[in-house]
């Protein structure tokens, strides 16, 4: 038996059914329970329409009615309930035309995209399935729900979640269905930037990210990169041990690209991907730094890279490098970091105000003379203290050094 279902959806399944309708829960809420994991979310396909889940519950919010999803607010949770539907004609591969509401669970299941996401279960965990995805689940496989090369057709998107799906999960991907990502590759070509980037990065942050070499190999970045490079293996495989959230993967994952030859411009790359500008930023700078890095810096190194660059793009490049080069970079950088010692202006145990006491007019040359004490500082920390701080810029006014 699965793990128990929280209050708030077995409410949602009882009250659909006490009022006539069907009601299960399907995809991913099914795959995970099944696997003894924790669902993130929860979704329930019905029979009843959007507007008659709308007036079954207090609280709702019409996510998206127009494909039949209600989210029904529960008191410590939420549950996404759609009606059960198929996709109507696609135009392109990209997303279908129309949506067509359907009176029976199997017609929706069939819309699905693997055996594994194509399962149902009610509330006293009775299982529908009719694809074998309790069988593929336990020997491990993706596999598409019908013919994989009318389904990638239809949407090329389900490609690049098999590769998902595979890192998430651990998964291999049945023949078939690799045969024709294979063949289908070039139609992900047609994808938004924006869900391509969806799905990459859920590859990147997966247990599994050397699986992002599939997606490459596969064609199915062809259009953001300039090659298709083989032998990233070993590489991504390190991208593991970075972050699971964040840059620190996409800046690895730019900096093993440019260094195949699959991109030039890492910045380029991830603006095509519509990643957003400071990440962009963060990633790009620090994949560079991380491959000039020429072994792990000592801790005045590291605060002075931190006060040149910011401390996203220097986390960047302590996890490029890592990547890269080899461990130990980011023990470096986090004890630094952990240090307390002073890298930033901000850091020091004086300010402006202090400064201007001294009789520095307040402007560049006061930023010139925070600047000099902390580049002091930085390679001496024990003398960020006021009194030190104050006698060294009282020297400095003094006798200004020489304009460079
Ligand atoms: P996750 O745990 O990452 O949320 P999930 O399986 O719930 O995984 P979702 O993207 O949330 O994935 O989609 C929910 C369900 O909708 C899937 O399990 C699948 O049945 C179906 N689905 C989602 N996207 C597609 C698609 N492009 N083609 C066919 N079916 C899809
Ligand atoms: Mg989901």
């Amino acid at each position: 038996m699965t793990a128990p279902l929280p209050r708030y959806v077995r409410e949602v399944l009882q009250t659909l059914r006490d009022k006539g309708f069907e009601a299960f829960l399907v995809g991913g809420c099914v795959r995970d329970l099944l696997r003894n994991k924790r669902p993130h979310d929860w979704d329930v396909a019905t029979s009843a329409l959007p507007e008659q889940t709308l007036a079954l519950f207090p609280r709702t919010v019409p996510t998206g009615i127009r494909h039949g999803t209600v989210t029904v607010l529960g008191r410590t949770g939420q549950t996404e309930v759609t009606t059960f539907r198929r996709e109507g004609a696609y135009a392109d591969g990209r997303r279908p035309e129309e949506v067509i509401f359907l009176k029976n669970l199997e017609e929706d299941l069939g819309r699905r995209d693997f055996t594994i996401n194509a399962m149902a279960m009610d509330e006293t965990g009775r299982v529908t399935d009719p694809f074998g995805g309790r069988t593929d689940l336990r020997r491990g496989i993706i596999r598409c729900v019908g013919d994989p090369n009318e389904r990638f057709r239809e949407d090329a998107l389900r490609m690049l979640r098999a590769v998902r799906f595979s890192a998430q999960l651990g998964f291999e991907t049945e023949p078939e269905t690799r045969f024709a990502i294979l063949r289908c590759a070039s139609l992900a070509a047609g994808l938004s930037a924006e869900r391509v980037r969806d799905e990459l990065s859920r590859i990147l942050y997966s247990p599994r990210p050397e699986r992002a070499e599939d997606a490459v190999t596969y064609g199915l970045l062809d259009a953001h990169l300039v090659s298709r490079p083989k032998d990233l293996l070993k590489e991504l495989s390190r991208l593991a041990v970075l972050r699971k959230t964040g840059d620190e993967r996409w800046a690895a994952f730019c900096a093993v690209l440019a260094r195949h030859g699959a991109i030039s411009d890492p910045g380029a790359f991830l603006r095509g991907l519509r990643l957003e500008s400071g990440q962009i930023r963060a990633c790009a700078r620090g994949a560079f730094l991380g491959k000039e890095l020429e072994g792990i810096p000592d801790p005045p190194g590291w605060k002075l890279l931190l006060f040149r660059e910011g401390e996203a793009p220097v986390l960047c490049a302590a996890a490029t490098a890592e990547v890269l080069k080899g461990p130990g970079y980011r023990r470096a950088l986090r004890r630094v970091l952990r240090s307390g010692e002073a890298y930033r202006p901000e850091m020091l145990e004086i300010d402006g105000q202090a400064l201007m006491q001294l009789g520095y007019p307040e402007g560049k040359e006061l930023g010139e003379e925070l600047r000099r004490l902390l580049e002091h500082v930085i390679g001496h920390p024990e003398d960020n203290r006021r009194e030190f701080l104050i006698n060294m810029a009282e020297g400095d006014r003094r006798n200004p050094s020489p304009k460079p």
